[in-house]
């Protein structure tokens, strides 16, 4: 008979063996999951013995883990901005960075009556589920070109009681409706350069390539943000976009005469993460 914590010293121990980078955190994660526990009850019930149902579930996840596939595809579940968010592997799974392009544009829009936002590439909804939580007199449209991803994002608004519209199309395409009327184009669009899929870690590329390719240099959704984007905005309006290590520069050198660089926000790490810019009136 196994014990909880046999299990979680046996699956920590495995996946060091198998080369997983946070061996025992993941066996943690995946053990609650199957016993549908906190990972702090783990410890408490630590003496509790597994039954083998528990058992075959538990290692049927620890195999797909060591094949490659990312935690929060298992558990169906990632944390973004302290609330739980579905995903499953048409959505990008949520980074902690997004969380500052989040606050940075709901500080932006904060003063702002009851203003227009817009998530492009919504994916699994996390930016415009949380402004519109954030900012409760927002309007918050999502976009995402994946039926798949908007599934999963409406699933999300439904769960945090989130009032948010998805709308499916590329880009800004499906928004001419509100064309010149928008407060806010808020985007953490793919921004991988083609030529570097090969060097993502295996778990990276078990996500959808569409949420993370960005042409052959990386900046094709920037470009075409910056050029389509200033129509849809109001003269003054915010376009807040999360960019990738080294990207902040090459975004601002972009900009044009439609766009004011207000500012670049860096990462905890260091690298200049958010870019804000605001349209130039005329
Ligand atoms: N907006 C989603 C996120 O930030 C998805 C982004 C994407 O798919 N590139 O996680």
């Amino acid at each position: 008979m196994l014990t909880i914590m046999e299990a979680l010293q046996k699956a920590a121990a495995y996946f060091a063996r198998q080369g997983i980078p946070s061996a025992r955190l993941d066996a943690e994660v995946l053990l609650a999951h199957v016993l549908e526990l906190e990972r702090i009850d783990l410890y408490i019930q630590h003496d509790r013995p597994l039954i083998k149902g528990e058992i075959d579930a538990y290692r049927q996840l620890l195999q797909e883990r060591t094949k490659g596939v990312p935690v929060p595809y298992l558990t169906g579940r990632r944390e973004f901005f302290s609330r739980e968010f579905f995903v499953n592997p048409s959505v990008l799974i949520p980074r902690p960075e997004t969380e500052l392009l989040v606050e940075a544009a709901a500080d932006w829009c904060k003063g702002l009556k009851a203003p227009l936002i817009v998530d492009v590439g919504t994916g699994s909804g996390i930016i415009a589920i949380t402004l519109a939580l954030l900012l409760p007199e927002s309007k918050v449209v999502g976009v995402d070109v994946s039926a798949e991803a908007l599934a999963v994002a409406r699933r999300n608004a439904d769960h945090h009681g989130a009032e948010v519209e998805f709308r499916q199309g590329d880009l800004l395409c499906p928004l001419q409706d509100l064309k010149g009327k928008l407060d806010a184009i808020i985007a953490n669009p793919p921004y991988i350069a083609e030529g570097e899929w090969e060097e993502l870690p295996r778990e990276v590329q078990q996500e959808p390539a569409l949420a993370l390719l960005g042409g052959v240099d990386g900046l094709d959704f920037y470009r075409r943000l910056l050029l389509e984007g200033a129509a849809m905005l109001l003269p003054g309006g915010l376009l807040a976009l999360e960019v990738g290590w080294g990207q902040a520069d090459k975004v601002a050198a972009m900009a044009g005469d439609h766009w004011r660089v207000e500012r670049t926000i860096p990462d905890y790490a260091g690298i200049p993460r958010v870019i804000m810019l605001t349209r130039r009136a005329g």
